[in-house]
């Protein structure tokens, strides 16, 4: 599943591709991915004539925000732009953008096209289709229709996120400090492997209950995860299309873990074997003598 790393690199390749990218027509391959409004006709009119202006991130979730197109009265040459909302996207499990500037066949997959004036194609794909989009028109709040996006902690790059806030998180509970990691209302956009790679980098235990986790190991901790992602964003300069490979064990970052997808090979400090083992559901790698 993209994480942080791999939604940002997704943003920058869409900042980069869609310069003054105006959606002219809307095709919805798949209505589930169409999560708000329910009308699928709203959702559509919503979005023909919208530049897209300019492409955010929060967490895990991709927010474009739209302009509308309106000629002028006045001077028919000219085009007035008023906002119009925004286009929100999460990939979940297997979403991703491609940019076509030719015209090709869609693949099964295809659940959402749009094209501007000159055949230009975004076109979202999704094998497992867990992922969706929204259209919130201007005047209403994305963080009020789009639960988890209302609800989401501070972004692991903010201010917001520092000690005095992590030591009142951790406080009194008794989960383990990795389901702390996950939890998407705590801290925004880490996902399994970066929870993983962050928790080794700073020496502790995933299993580790979160209230015992120590004032210098929380800075460690904090520390460690900024650290992780910005080196994996860095990694993750990718062309657009590639994408799909940043994804999972094939991607760039994954070359560099130091125990995600590492299970039975050697602890590249102790030469300990890394172990896997499940948390609440999750895959968790690690080192047992790098991490207590
Ligand atoms: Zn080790």
């Amino acid at each position: 599943m993209p994480e942080l790393p791999e939604v940002e690199t997704v943003r920058r390749g869409l900042e980069q591709k869609l310069k003054n990218f105006i959606i002219k027509r809307v095709e919805i391959c798949r209505d589930s991915t169409v999560a708000y409004p329910i009308d699928k006709k709203a959702f559509i009119e919503g979005l023909q004539n919208s530049l897209i202006d300019k492409w955010d991130r929060r967490g895990k979730y991709l927010i474009a925000e739209l302009k509308k197109t309106k000629s002028n009265n006045i001077d028919a040459n000219e085009i007035l732009f008023v906002n119009n909302g925004v286009l929100v996207v999460h990939l979940r499990m297997t979403g991703y953008f491609t940019y076509n500037d030719i015209i090709t066949h869609p693949c099964k997959h295809t659940r959402i096209r749009l094209f501007d004036n000159n055949k230009n194609e975004l076109r979202y794909i999704d094998v497992r289709s867990f992922g969706q989009m929204w259209w919130v028109r201007d005047g209403l709040s994305p963080n009020n229709i789009i639960k988890g996006l209302g609800t989401l902690g501070p972004e692991p790059f903010s201010k917001n996120f520092n000690i005095r806030y992590l030591r009142k998180v951790i406080l009194n509970k008794t989960r383990s400090i990795k389901s702390i990691l996950l939890d998407q209302t705590i801290v925004a956009g880490i996902g399994n492997i970066y929870a993983d790679e962050s928790l080794y980098s700073a020496g502790i235990s995933p299993f580790r209950e979160a209230k015992t986790i120590k004032e210098n190991e929380l800075k460690k901790l904090k520390i460690a995860i900024v650290e992780v992602l910005k080196k994996s964003i860095g990694a993750g300069g990718t062309t657009f299309s590639d994408f799909r490979d940043l994804e999972g064990e094939n991607g760039n970052f994954g070359l560099q873990t130091n125990v995600y997808r590492r299970t039975g090979k050697q602890c590249r400090q102790c030469k300990n074997l890394i172990e896997r083992q499940k948390i609440s559901g999750r895959s968790t790698h690690w080192c047992r003598k790098c991490q207590k």
